[in-house]
């Protein structure tokens, strides 16, 4: 498959009162191929979200890069390419409540979207097109005229969307675009997703902390901890075949339908603490709450290693693979 996006050695560190740094984002690389949507979990704190910025350039990277269709946006840009990548990038936020204005009308947010890319557009054409985005997300033409806060969670989740679909984007980065929903919305809104993806041939970056909730949507799946991407491939092998401990243990604590198989089940408790981010001890950051760990993993780092086809692994257990 082409490769749409790529994320070479990122990190992203912030620097915390006089003299302690946060590594957020801590030396990640992947590929994001066109059309997919590849999932990322970890527990709240492990850098997602600051990755998922990092990549939309909300963030400038502390050191690495990111590559659109082989092209660096990272860093400086010109001004046309900065265009550019804005026009096929956008962002769905995790709280509609936050990201959309209560006082402004649904009309005039979806046209926002509209405006930046065409400004010559009459009132009447830029409406018909509101009324487009509108139906594409499942909303009636009749709601256009009402404030972002007379809609239900679901539906302000489905006007953000249609505000970013307003410029055509080619790639959208959705940082947790349900948590903030009813467990009943939710699948409504992933199979939002999951049509205009078809119907638009859209490529996602889907950010979640419940591994769960992405199982459904994601081509591929990575898991991070405390800034480090641990496990990355496809959806199958992730629940079928998890390698990392860490996402052998965030796998057994979903709950399983069948209450007798719940009953009869082990689960992997994860024992220690998380260590401080800003404070991360050498070797294998994982070290602390391992069943595995050994003298070495204390020491040295695990690298990020293909270790079958397509399956990418950080840790020590897997080295001689
Ligand atoms: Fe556990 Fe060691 Fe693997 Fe880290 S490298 S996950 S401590 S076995
Ligand atoms: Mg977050």
């Amino acid at each position: 498959s082409e490769v749409l996006l790529e994320v070479k050695n990122l990190k992203k560190y912030f620097q915390v009162g006089k003299a302690q740094t946060l590594k957020a984002v801590d030396n990640v690389s992947f590929q994001i191929y066109k059309g997919e949507t590849l999932g990322l979990v970890g527990e709240s704190g492990c850098g997602k979200s600051t990755l998922g910025r990092t990549i939309m350039r909300l963030y400038h990277p502390t050191d690495g890069e990111v590559f659109y269709e082989g092209k660096k946006i990272s860093g400086s840009v010109s001004k046309e390419e900065n265009h550019e990548c804005c026009r096929k990038m956008q962002m769905i936020f995790q709280d509609p409540y936050m990201s959309l204005d209560p006082r402004m009308k649904v009309v005039d947010i979806v046209a926002e979207g509209l405006n930046s890319r065409n400004s010559s557009m009459s009132r009447g054409e830029r409406e018909m097109q509101v009324v487009r985005l509108m139906e594409m997300v499942g909303l009636q033409k009749e709601h256009i005229g009402r404030f972002a806060h007379e809609f239900s969670g679901g539906q302000r989740q489905r006007i953000g969307i249609a505000r970013a679909l307003a410029i055509h984007p080619e790639f959208i980065v959705a940082d947790e675009p349900i948590s903030a929903l009813d467990v009943s919305i939710q699948a409504q809104v992933v199979n939002l997703l999951r049509q205009l993806q078809d119907e638009l041939g859209l490529t996602y970056l889907f950010i979640a902390h419940d591994i769960s909730m992405v199982k459904y949507i994601s081509s591929r799946i990575g898991v991070m901890y405390l800034g480090s991407l641990v496990e990355l491939a496809p959806s199958g092998a992730v629940f079928d075949r998890p390698l990392h401990p860490y996402t052998q243990a965030l796998l057994s604590a979903i709950p399983l339908p069948d209450p007798r198989a719940e009953k009869n089940r082990s689960r992997i408790v994860l024992e220690g603490t998380v260590p401080s981010p800003v404070n991360i001890p050498e070797g294998c950051k994982f070290c602390s709450r391992c069943r595995y760990a050994t003298d070495e993993c204390k020491k040295s780092t695990p690298q990020f290693r293909q270790v079958e086809e397509g399956h990418w692994v950080a840790c020590h257990r897997y080295a001689n693979q």
